[in-house]
This record gives C-alpha cells, sequence and structure tokens, in this order.
C-alpha cells in the first residue's frame, strides 16, 4: 500500500509541496497501518509539511474499545482514559501541529482540555502495545487481502474483488453507522457491486491468503441493504 500512496501522493507534491502550509490527512493509532498513515506521514516528512489531524478517534470508535483491548492499556497506564490513548498518540508525533477533533459533548471537550494540559508522549514500548492492540482490532474484524489479484481473472463476473474486500474491510473495521464504503460503493457499477456475486467460489481456489471471498462479499452486501 506504501506503494502506491508513493505513486499517488508524490506527483502531487513535487508539483505543489513547496507552497503547501500544511496537510490535512485521517491520522490515527488504528489508521497507522490500516491506511498506511504512517507512509502518508513519511512523505510528508520529505517535504517538510505539518500535518493537520482529523479522525484522531476514527469517529468514537477508538474510544470505546472492547473489554479485553481497554484492559491492556489500563494496565500500562491506570491513570489514563481510553479516548486520551489517541491523543497521547498524536503528541508522539512532532510533526503534528494540529489536531481536529470532532465532540459531541460538554463533557468531552472537558477531557480534552484536560489531556491537552500535558504532553506525555508514548514510550517506545507504550506505542509498540497501541500498535498491537490495533493489529489484534483488525485481525478480528477484515480479510487479509493483499490485493495481488490473482483472483480477478477467475472471475466469470468480472468483479473487481480486491477493491471490494477492501471496503468490506472499512466496514467492518468502522462498525455500525460506516459511510465511507458505502458511499465509494455507490461509486461501482451496478453489476460490480457485492450481491453480484454468484458464489461459484473459482476465485477462493487461487487466493493464497485462503479468504473466504463469497462469503466476505455477501456478508458485505448485507450490510449495505444489497441483500436481505
Ligand atoms: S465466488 Fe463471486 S467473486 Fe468469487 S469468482 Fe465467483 S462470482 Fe467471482
Ligand atoms: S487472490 Fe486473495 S489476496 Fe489476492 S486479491 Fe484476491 S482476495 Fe485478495
Amino acid at each position: 500500500m506504501c506503494g502506491s500512496i508513493r505513486r499517488e501522493i508524490r506527483p502531487f507534491l513535487e508539483a505543489y509541496g513547496k507552497d503547501m502550509e500544511f496537510a490535512q490527512i485521517e491520522l490515527n493509532w488504528f489508521d497507522w497501518k490500516f491506511q498506511n498513515a504512517k507512509g502518508k506521514l513519511e512523505l510528508l516528512k520529505e517535504w517538510n509539511i505539518p500535518v493537520w489531524v482529523m479522525e484522531p478517534v476514527r469517529g468514537g470508535q477508538l474510544a470505546n474499545l472492547q473489554a479485553e483491548d481497554a484492559a491492556k492499556l489500563k494496565a500500562a497506564r491506570p491513570d489514563e482514559g481510553i479516548p486520551a490513548w489517541s491523543f497521547r498518540f498524536l503528541q508522539s508525533l512532532p510533526q503534528v501541529t494540529m489536531t481536529l477533533s470532532g465532540m459531541s459533548s460538554l463533557q468531552q471537550v472537558r477531557d480534552n482540555i484536560a489531556t491537552y494540559e500535558e504532553s506525555r508522549p508514548l514510550t517506545d514500548e507504550e506505542m509498540k502495545l497501541l500498535l498491537s492492540v490495533a493489529d489484534d482490532m483488525i485481525r478480528r474484524t477484515t480479510v487479509p487481502c493483499t490485493a495481488c489479484h490473482y483472483c480477478v481473472s477467475h472471475c466469470p463476473m468480472q468483479l473487481p474483488i480486491p477493491d471490494l474486500l477492501r471496503l468490506h474491510n472499512e466496514s467492518m473495521a468502522a462498525g455500525p453507522g460506516a459511510f465511507i464504503a458505502p458511499m465509494a460503493l455507490s461509486a461501482f457499477a451496478q453489476n460490480q457491486q457485492p450481491s453480484s456475486c454468484i458464489g461459484c467460489r473459482a476465485c477462493e481456489q487461487v487466493c493464497p491468503q485462503q479468504i473466504h471471498i463469497p462469503d466476505a462479499l455477501h456478508d458485505f452486501a448485507v450490510r449495505v441493504g444489497q441483500k436481505g
């Protein structure tokens, strides 16, 4: 993914990077690997462009972790609230100069002010722990498609399987209320939707990751309301 980001963004930065005062990107500890936020940050660093952050807690998802994940973080910093970990993560990245955090209650405003009253960047160990929690969350909710495209030529419906699985993963990671995947799907042709899969399983036989592709596409189709 890093290679593709570099291919897509580098020409833009080569043309306009020297004039940019900042770049606003989605950056949080979950997307560090999942959406290669790390690769984007490294690229922006080459142009010395300060980073403004959106979605620091991924629409609230990173403030409400499963009990087992929250317990690991609590054990490492008993006095830190779970949402604060997202901001401590950003405090560990010197390129970040602005964080845009959507807040929906006065309590959240108070909590965030309290968090930012002090800078407490993560130690190397804490960073490893946080990113391992992200790895666990990704493993639990997504399929490990590497976008190798081996399956594509075997699909009688000519479905863009890696693209559909990428959106499947995005919607799984976002959980209830996911909107990015349905919005992106609306740009796909009618015969390229997850519901177009006929379940022949030809793709599965060549997938090196042994992903149950039609099952994932079926679940995705149900989740976005294409199947009952
Ligand atoms: S199972 Fe679905 S995605 Fe896989 S080859 Fe058949 S139609 Fe294509
Ligand atoms: S063969 Fe498997 S890993 Fe490769 S693109 Fe298809 S689903 Fe993804």
